[in-house]
C-alpha cells in the first residue's frame, strides 16, 4: 500500500522548508533523516498541534517530526479516501 506524503504549511511551526518524506524499507523517513527509531514522530492534529498521544479524533497519517532541528508537519493521509 503506498504512503502519500503531502507536507502542509502550518502557522506557528518553525519556518523550515516542509519537505517530502521518503520511504525507506517501509518506514517513514523525514527529509532531515529522522526515522521512527531515531527522534521519532509525534501525532499531530489537523491544525498542526502536536499531540502527546492520539486523541479520539486524531486522523491517521498526521505527524510532526520530533527532530528539534526540523519539526515539519507531515500529512500522509490517503488522498483517495
Ligand atoms: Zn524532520
Amino acid at each position: 500500500m503506498p504512503i502519500f506524503y503531502r507536507p502542509r504549511l502550518v502557522p506557528d511551526l518553525p519556518a523550515f522548508p516542509r519537505q517530502l518524506l521518503l520511504s525507506h524499507d517501509g518506514e517513514l523517513a523525514c527529509r532531515c533523516g529522522n526515522m521512527p527509531h531515531i527522534e521519532g514522530f509525534a501525532y499531530a492534529a489537523a491544525d498542526g498541534t502536536v499531540l502527546d498521544e492520539p486523541t479520539d479524533d486524531w486522523e491517521a497519517g498526521l505527524y510532526h517530526c520530533s527532530n528539534p532541528a526540523c519539526g515539519i508537519y507531515i500529512d500522509c493521509r490517503d488522498p483517495q479516501r
